[in-house]
């Protein structure tokens, strides 16, 4: 049983499951107006640990996770380029799933597009308006957070004491709010000076888009219903952001998330909170680039979700070289022959503790490095029936938590084909292109053998 961080109770406690079996998780989605950067990296990496490590257990997970194609940055980008919206967020949707993909994040089981869920969110201000929970103005519809009786839940603040704090965009500003902590759930469409139109879509009170806060709400319960078990976010979530969905559904008298789980962000080497350009990296491509997009992954899990973790080419690198460990580990295991025989249940059982005592990644990877240092003992002492227990045990506990140790080089697609080249021309009788295609695989490093069932190049 996975015990969890509450960020609502602010205590670590079991995860329970609405459904038997059944774990329902909301993770909130990017905005696709630019490039992945680092912090959705930890986020979506962190989640995927998550899950796969709940899968590992037997568990089923519903995961929604939402793609933000509607909101202010993503119209200021298209006006400025002078492009259609839609371009702006295709694109950077595209680069984001390039980023998932490349950093073995599995894709979440629903993926609703905020703009797919507009007749939705405007049946939803229609409830709320009809519970004397929102009102029109001249340039919006606003939420009025005095209706909710424990607004202020994941905050841990008074109303009065968050609004002296903070400085939200989405909670100061505009003029026609009755309350300062007000919330914009609609918002009409401005006229533009140049003609040009900004996104909008019609509603009972004029024209408009929906509010970013809305979006979540509707999406999570549309998906999951009421009461699912987890709703998760970098902690810049918790307020405005979490809180202001919790408040649109508790007006409306629905169960929304039993549990809460926030994640630390992503600093500097100073400790600084940074999301934009990190060290050497730029965006979250460029890690995956010039990184082994694992070595990311390893660095989150020897650190605790609820920590912040500076990314560098410093400390991505440290993780590459350990992850080389336990690649090599695999290797040699590999190459020595190991037969394949069932993992170690009880150091299963003691990584699972760890995992299970909210998530304590980096004690559980320990045990990970030790049963591979035991590992490489044992192909030295020529013990191979322990090196095969604890090479199934390193491979499966690292797969629990989306890592696959490679036990071979990756052969890259041209190589291959120019082995497979290799064999045509000697097929052909062409000695001396066989020959050729040899000389130029061992001249870029390749070792060349071929036998009777054909050629294989490697390291
Ligand atoms: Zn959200």
């Amino acid at each position: 049983m996975l015990n969890l961080y509450d960020t609502a109770t602010r205590t670590v406690r079991p995860l329970a499951m609405r459904d038997p079996g059944v774990v329902s998780v909301y993770v909130c989605g990017p905005t696709v107006y630019g490039p992945p950067h680092i912090g959705h990296g930890r986020s979506t990496l962190m989640y995927d640990i998550l899950r796969r490590y709940l899968e590992s257990t037997g568990l089923t997970v519903r995961h929604v996770s939402n793609i933000t194609d509607i909101e202010d940055k993503i119209i200021d980008r298209a006006a400025r380029e002078g492009r259609p919206w839609q371009e702006i967020t295709a694109e950077n949707e595209a680069l984001w799933w390039q980023a998932m993909d490349a950093m073995g994040v599995l894709r979440p089981t629903d993926v609703p597009h905020a703009t797919d869920y507009v007749t939705e969110m405007v049946t939803l201000i229609a409830d709320l308006i009809e519970r004397d929970a929102a009102y029109v103005t001249d340039d919006g519809i606003y939420m009025s957070v005095a209706s909710v009786a424990d607004y202020g839940l994941l905050t841990h603040q008074r109303l009065e004491d968050m609004l002296t704090g903070g400085g939200d965009r989405e909670v100061f500003g505009a003029e026609n709010k009755r309350a300062a902590a007000d919330f914009a759930l609609w918002k009409f469409t401005k006229p533009k000076a140049d003609g040009s139109s900004e996104p909008s879509w019609p509603s009972p009170w004029g024209d408009g888009r929906p509010g970013w806060h809305s979006e979540c709400v509707v999406m999570s319960l549309a998906l999951l219903g009421e009461h699912f078990d987890l709703h998760t976010g970098g902690q810049d979530l918790k307020f405005p952001h979490h809180e202001n969905e919790r408040a649109q559904a508790v007006a409306l008298g629905k169960g929304f998330a039993n549990h809460w789980m926030h994640h630390a962000f992503v600093v500097d080497a100073d400790g600084e909170k940074m999301s934009k350009s990190l060290g050497n990296f730029t965006t979250l491509l460029d890690l995956v680039d010039t990184m082994d997009p694992r070595s990311y992954r390893l660095l989150l899990l020897q650190s605790h979700y609820r920590s912040p973790v500076s990314v560098n080419t410093d400390t991505v690198g440290a993780a590459e070289r350990a992850l080389g460990g336990l690649d090599t580990f695999a290797r040699r295991a590999t190459d020595a022959g190991v037969a394949s025989v069932p993992g170690d249940p009880s150091i299963v059982d003691a990584f699972r503790a760890r995992m299970d005592d909210d998530l304590d990644t980096a004690n559980a990877m320990a045990l990970v490095f030790d049963a591979a240092r035991r590992g490489n003992a044992a192909v030295d002492a020529g013990d191979l029936a322990l090196a095969a227990t604890l090479a199934t045990t390193v491979r499966e506990l690292c797969a629990a938590v989306g890592l696959v140790l490679k036990t071979a080089d990756d052969v890259p697609a041209d190589v291959l084909a120019r082995a497979s080249a290799l064999d045509q021309a000697r097929a052909a009788k062409d000695f001396a292109l066989a020959d050729a295609l040899r000389a130029e695989l061992q001249a870029d490093g390749w070792l060349v053998e071929t036998t009777k069932t054909g050629t294989t190049v490697r390291r």
